[in-house]
């Protein structure tokens, strides 16, 4: 569906045929061409991975991640049933359904198939949305910006660590170039340019400034995203899905230091060159992770969902980021001011928590070092004999021990 959900399915895809599994990676005809140059290298590789493609029967404009679509996930079902049902469709012995596709429980168990879901989101996250829900506490609270402590859990809750199949960043099976650039659409700058403009770069120097696939930055924030970069003299590499007159003088302005990308950028390829020394992120899970992953640390800037929480994670917990300073999603900052509209985030603060993560001070040093400890950690998971490896090869058996 989104980009956020259908990247990492991929890796996993990937990451699950690598361990010996046959996959078949269903999806819509819409969705399956945002994904075309991975699915056009999957098809040259030797992995098992068929793509299989189901007709939405809505309006296929419908077919992202809006309202309505999530809405009208259920209307597959009859088509993933006719495709199961098919005789030359081999038996799953397992289904991993996106966390959005919560009507697969009834088709899996009406064919008698194991079903797992994937969440994309963090751990963390889910473990503080489950403690709210449990107890009800957004019930209770109707001021929407009162401010409050999640609680520790209450009761006694028992799990097995088996029962939880953390595996990847998935992010790291892409281990060449190549896999990294073919993730997600294609991307809207030649390869070849973007390289050569890092490799001029000295190391650490460039801060990566891009806010995923889905959100937006209203026009008076572009100005003062802008002009703070201009200001700090950083050099930059600037992901618009934004168009505007005011870009083009901005980026004739700034072509020394900067690189403006407009539209769909390697953010893999971008992140793991060594000359990028800071992201500006929107706190999406597959960003944040891909920074770590690749030991980059942040300027957090959450927008909605889960991201406020990602950046408490990224900020106080492992303690690799800086928060820009929201602390409300856009749409409640347009409420909490009433008739005075949008607030945006001054182009002065931006510049502070530009310079306080790309500078040389000892908090800024001590930032990079834990997060490149972080980055070593997260490749040791993916390699043979990690956790990841680990729990790949439980789930691969799990599945293959439940076949019927
Ligand atoms: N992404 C990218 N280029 C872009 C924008 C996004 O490669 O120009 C990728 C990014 O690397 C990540 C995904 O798209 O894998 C975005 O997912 P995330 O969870 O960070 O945020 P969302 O887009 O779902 O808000």
């Amino acid at each position: 569906m989104a980009q956020g959900h259908m990247i990492p399915a991929v890796d996993m895809a990937r990451l699950l045929a690598d361990g010996g599994a046959t996959i078949s990676f269903i999806t819509t005809p819409i969705n399956a061409a945002r994904i075309r140059p991975i699915i056009d290298r999957i098809h040259n590789s030797a992995l098992p991975i068929r793509f299989i493609e189901l007709r939405f029967p809505s309006a296929e404009a419908a077919e992202n991640l809006l309202k309505p679509f999530v809405e009208a996930l259920p209307l597959l079902c009859p088509q993933l049933e006719s495709y199961l049902q098919q005789s030359s469709t081999p038996k799953p012995d397992c289904i991993i359904a996106d966390n959005w596709h919560y009507w697969t429980v009834e088709v899996a168990r009406k064919f008698g198939i194991p079903r797992l879901v994937f969440h994309g989101q963090s751990c963390f996250s889910i473990y503080c949305s489950t403690v709210l829900r449990r107890r009800k506490m957004l019930d209770e609270i109707e001021d929407d910006f009162q401010v409050f402590e999640l609680p520790e859990m209450p009761e006694k809750i028992e799990v097995m660590k088996a029962q939880v199949w953390t595996i990847g960043p998935l992010s790291l099976y892409n281990k060449h170039v190549e896999d990294r650039a073919s993730r997600g659409k294609p991307s809207s700058i030649d390869g070849g340019v973007l390289l050569q403009w890092l490799n001029g770069k000295t190391s650490n120097s460039v801060i990566l400034v891009s806010f995923g696939s889905i959100s937006r930055n209203a026009f008076p924030q572009i100005i003062e995203i802008g002009y703070a970069l201009e200001a700090s003299k950083i050099p930059f590499i600037w992901v618009v899905k934004e168009t505007d007159k005011w870009m083009s003088e901005f980026e004739e302005r700034t072509r020394l230091t900067g690189l403006v990308i407009r539209g769909w950028a390697p953010q893999s390829v971008i992140l793991s060159h060594e000359a990028v020394g800071g992201f500006m992120t929107h706190c999406g899970w597959n960003s944040t992770l891909e920074a770590i992953a690749a030991g980059v640390p942040m300027v957090t800037w959450p927008r909605f969902g889960d991201q406020f929480l990602n950046e408490r994670m990224v900020v106080d917990v492992l303690k690799v980021g800086v928060a820009v300073g929201v602390k409300l999603p856009p749409t409640k900052v347009v409420m909490a001011a009433g008739e005075k509209g949008l607030r945006v985030v001054r182009r002065e603060e931006v510049e502070e928590a530009v310079r306080k993560l790309m500078g040389r001070g000892e908090e800024a040093e001590e930032r990079r070092k834990r997060v490149r400890e972080f980055g070593v950690m997260a490749s040791k998971a993916m390699e043979d004999g990690g956790s990841s490896f680990h729990n790949l090869k439980d789930l691969i058996n799990f599945a293959a021990s439940h076949s019927t």
